[in-house]
């Protein structure tokens, strides 16, 4: 059964059959074997195998490549589309104006950057010497990701390492491998040498974490939950390997007492309920003005009731169904013990029964600081709100988290909107707005949320190494130096 890509071919492999399942609908859309730990071995030799040629091609034949990729994808987008609502079940509308779209433009961004790798300028920083700089592909990238986002999860990490030539081994979550699928095949197309990229379909238990604790790569690179990157980390660690990780978030969207109130309901709602709340930077932890407090509460509940649940193949339908049963039922035991620590489930708070892993839009107000909504990743469609008494004690709020991938401010001051970009300690602090990204900025976090950055010029320190090459330039044969060594030949 064709399930994995080694080698720049489809390869059957020999693990447990695996459905991929519509999780709008609970039908399957996808059968496929996974691969096994085996597999890891051939991949990554693979992997290995084409890196010379890969690192060594020139910048403009990356990019042209690239080029190429972009441009394929977007002849393919239709493609794309319907798989990605298929296997995550997110609205038609996303896939199609942020997942999708942001995933080319990612693809030209690094076509361009591809052509922009520099090392520092050489100079005489000894006086007999002169030293220049090198930066290198690292080699072999073992990249792991996660299923709310697979596409754009996977451009992130594959992208700028090809752009820096390294070749790369990319196990996608395994309920939702088929878009990193369909873009190893059409990279192929777009001219990328065979076995720079290979996709593994397995499991995170086994061949996720094979890939991680393989000897046989160099760095890797890691999206997913906290739990998970850190014993990423300890399987690399056992080889010295570098790692990146990009992990869980609690975003915090603080809304100070002179801001658009309208601006922070919308946004709020938005920023809560993208991707069925399935979104590392999701905003999660409003913390709240006490003079607005009623009136958001009042506000986020009414835009939240006009949401449209349904069909994620229907172009009117605001949100979709989280990514699994398991996972609302996790979702629903969670908010469902909220009011026992004190949280008011102002709206939603329930299953949707219809067909499918649905689970309604939800606001819980006046939660606890230490209650356990509060504090965790819950990662559905749900809000919780506290309120604030001065901006030290917004600013204090927003940081009393161990996560610290993102977060908003909310206010018409720029004295207040400076302090708060400042102070709150997160990867990305937007101000009025939560949720943009853009190719040219950087995404990553810090604290429990991981470290390293994805997307823009950043990501490459990520594939890289630095040299530095140090050049005699007396030409004798005595040096200076050598009299610290030893005074007579
Ligand atoms: P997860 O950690 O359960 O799985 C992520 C990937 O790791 C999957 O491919 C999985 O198969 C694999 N895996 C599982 N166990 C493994 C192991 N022992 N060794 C190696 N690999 C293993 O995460 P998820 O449920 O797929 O995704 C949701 C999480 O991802 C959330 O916590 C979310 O915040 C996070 N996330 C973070 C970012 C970011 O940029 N910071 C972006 C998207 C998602």
């Amino acid at each position: 059964m064709a399930s994995s890509w080694l080698g720049g071919a489809s390869l059957s492999t020999s693990g447990p059959a695996h459905r991929v399942i519509n999780p709008a609908t609970g039908a399957p859309v996808a059968e496929l074997a996974l691969a096994t730990v085996a597999d890891v071995d051939a991949a990554v030799a693979s992997a290995r195998a084409a890196l010379r040629g890969w690192a060594t091609a020139t910048p403009a034949d990356r990019s042209a490549v690239l080029a190429k990729l972009a441009e394929l994808m977007e002849a393919n987008a239709e493609l794309f589309i319907a798989e990605e609502v298929s296997q995550t079940g997110k609205p038609v509308r996303l896939a199609t104006e942020f997942d999708v779209p942001g995933s080319i433009d990612n693809v030209a961004f690094f076509a361009g950057a591809a052509r922009h790798l520099e090392g520092k300028a050489s100079g005489e920083y000894s006086a007999d010497h002169t030293s220049s700089i090198r930066r290198e592909a690292v080699g072999v990238v073992a990249t792991i990701t996660p299923w709310n986002y697979p596409l754009q999860m996977a451009i992130w990490k594959v992208i700028p390492a090809l752009a820096a030539g390294c070749s790369v081994v990319i196990k996608p979550a395994e309920l939702t491998p088929l878009t990193t699928l369909t873009l190893a095949r059409i990279a192929k197309e777009a001219g990328l040498p065979d076995g720079v990229l290979n996709v593994l379909t397995g499991a995170g238990a086994d061949v996720g974490s094979a890939l991680a604790g393989h000897p046989g790569v160099d760095v890797v690179t890691f999206t997913g939950s906290t739990d998970v990157g850190r014993r990423v980390m300890a399987a690399a660690a056992v080889h010295g390997h570098r790692t990146q990780l990009e992990l869980g978030g609690k975003a915090p969207f603080v809304v100070f007492s002179d801001a658009d109130l309208d601006a922070a309901i919308q946004g709020a709602v938005a920023g809560s309920l993208i991707n069925t709340g399935q979104d590392c930077t999701a905003a999660t932890r409003a913390i709240v003005a006490r003079d607005l407090y009623d009136d958001f509460v009042a506000g986020v509940a009414e835009v939240m009731s006009k949401i449209v649940v349904g069909d994620p193949f229907d172009a009117d339908t605001d949100l979709g169904p989280l990514i699994s049963a398991a996972h609302r039922d996790k979702v629903a035991a969670m908010v469902s013990r909220a009011p026992d620590e004190g949280g008011r489930i102002v709206t939603g708070g329930h299953v949707i029964a219809r067909p499918g892993s649905f689970y309604a839009p939800t606001l819980i107000a006046d939660v606890d600081e230490n209650s356990e909504v509060y504090r965790n990743e819950i990662f559905g469609p749900v809000l919780t709100v506290r309120s604030f008494t001065d901006d030290d004690d917004a600013l204090r709020q927003a940081n009393d988290t161990e996560y610290g991938l993102a977060a908003s401010a909310w206010t018409r001051d720029v004295y207040r909107a400076q302090r708060a970009s400042r102070e709150i300690n997160a990867g990305c602090v937007w101000i009025n707005d939560h949720i943009p990204i853009i190719s040219e900025m950087p995404h990553g976090g810090v604290g429990a949320s991981g470290f390293g950055k994805d997307m823009s010029d950043y990501s490459f320190e990520e594939y890289l190494t630095i040299k530095h090459v140090m050049s005699d330039i007396t030409g004798v044969a005595e040096k200076a130096w050598h009299r610290t060594i030893f005074t007579k030949r």
